[in-house]
């Protein structure tokens, strides 16, 4: 499985805003959950994570688009081909 979240390192490929779309899905998320979106998109509590699962052969990575370059939290290098292939789509 691949995960993506919005704003998360690739916020080139998936802008933080798309927070709110992705929040409308699921309705009423503070009364669901107890998180909320601050006006700039933030998660409130903090620490609290958002995004998507989804099935993937080619083990791909968020951080393929991140362009970040001291993160030791990084999973896989930047591929600009990558970033390039999504923001033609
Ligand atoms: S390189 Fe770091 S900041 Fe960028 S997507 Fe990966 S873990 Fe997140």
């Amino acid at each position: 499985m691949a995960r993506m979240a919005p704003g998360s390192g690739a916020a080139n490929v998936w802008p933080l805003t798309q927070q709110k779309p992705l929040f409308s899905i699921f309705g009423d998320v503070e009364e669901s959950i107890g998180v909320r979106l601050t006006d700039r998109c933030l998660m409130i509590p903090i620490k609290s994570v958002s995004g998507i699962f989804f099935p993937n052969a080619d083990k791909f990575e968020s951080c393929q688009l991140c362009q970040r370059e001291h993160c030791q939290g990084r999973r896989a290098p930047y591929s600009e081909e990558l970033v390039r292939k999504y923001e033609e789509a």
